[in-house]
């Protein structure tokens, strides 16, 4: 079998990963939107990691979705909301035995990728690694982390793993990922839509503790109904810490709104409030909070969707 990894998005995550897996003398392959970025990828030479200030060059080869030859692995490093587009262009190509890693953020875009391609076997991941994209086919290495993997339908880990070992990648496999999922899920919940809505930084929704309080009392209702209990426990005191831990960081979301960047609200927020509905769990303050945000989007001229 094919041990190349194919990485389908050079943006924040897909470069770092792709970096340190080259890097390490792994065979990498990158998989581009279309012909016009794979040029100006071409045109770059490569791609460039920064780390505590250094930067380094990698020129790993690049192809679009439409090149031809079977992909045993991938890792889908794009948005939540291009993630269904995007496996779908390069479905065909994905040989019966390959393995799909997702690495992306919230919930739901990874049932509907393994719904596209019931023959392959698809990971989810979750990462608190941080990165951000200086330029095009540049990143910066901001935040380590770490990795969780799991594939919530086969608990045997892949052969695979041992690469990440090799090219410093920190991971752990863990027949959880559902759970660890639903847990960053939830703590996005609590405090990246409220940042948005109050305009501050994390730590200035220490002002706001009761209404943070609330919607962890009904994230944590709503994972226990869900099959997540692990995933609600002391929901409140970490969200507090992580507040306290991340005060002077604006969130995720945030930044993506103030850049007028279309956020992954529907697989976050939305998602929760979807479950809830589908469980008749009700949940009237996480549902306002959704509608507020929407509104905010739509005020912005940003998708909600
Ligand atoms: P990003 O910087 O926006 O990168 C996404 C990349 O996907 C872009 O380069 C985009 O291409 C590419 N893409 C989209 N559709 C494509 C397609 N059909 N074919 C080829 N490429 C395609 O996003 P990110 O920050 O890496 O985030 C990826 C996921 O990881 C998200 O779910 C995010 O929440 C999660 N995550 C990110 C971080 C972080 O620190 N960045 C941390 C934890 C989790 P173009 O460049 O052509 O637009």
């Amino acid at each position: 079998m094919s041990s190349t990894w194919h990485i389908l998005g050079a943006g924040s995550l897909g470069s770092l990963w792709a970096c340190r897996l080259a890097r390490a003398g792994k065979a990498v392959r990158l998989i581009l939107r279309d012909p016009q970025r794979l040029a100006a990828y071409q045109a770059a030479g490569g791609l460039t990691l920064v780390e505590q200030g250094q930067a380094q060059q990698h020129a790993i080869p690049a192809e679009t979705a439409a090149a031809s030859g079977p992909i045993h692995r991938l890792l889908l490093a794009c948005k939540a909301y291009d993630a269904e587009r995007a496996v779908a262009s390069i479905a065909p190509r994905l040989a019966r035995d390959a393995d799909l890693i997702l690495l992306q953020n919230g919930l739901g875009s990874q049932d509907a990728v393994a719904t596209l391609v019931p023959h392959v076997r698809c990971l989810s991941a979750s990462s608190t690694e941080g990165a951000f994209r200086e330029s095009d086919w540049q990143v910066n290495f901001a935040g380590h982390g770490f990795n969780w993997l799991g594939d919530p339908a086969n608990p045997a880990p892949p052969a695979w793993l041992d690469e990440l070992v090799d090219a410093g990648i920190p991971h752990q496999w863990t027949p959880d990922i559902l759970t660890r999922l639903w847990r960053k899920l939830a703590l996005n919940c609590a405090i990246n839509p409220l940042t948005v809505l109050h305009e501050c930084r994390n730590g200035g929704l220490l002002e706001h503790r009761c209404e943070v309080a609330t919607l962890c009392a009904e994230l944590a209702d709503l994972l226990k109904v869900c099959g997540q209990p692990e995933a609600a426990q002391a929901l409140g005191e970490e969200v507090e810490r992580v507040i306290q831990a991340t005060s002077a960081n604006y969130s995720s979301m945030y930044q993506d709104v103030r850049q007028g960047r279309r956020t992954e609200i529907h697989y976050l927020l939305g998602h929760a409030c979807r479950t809830a509905a589908r469980h008749g769990q009700p949940v009237p303050h996480l549902e306002r909070l959704y509608r507020r945000l929407v509104e905010q989007l739509n005020a912005r001229g940003l998708p909600s969707d």
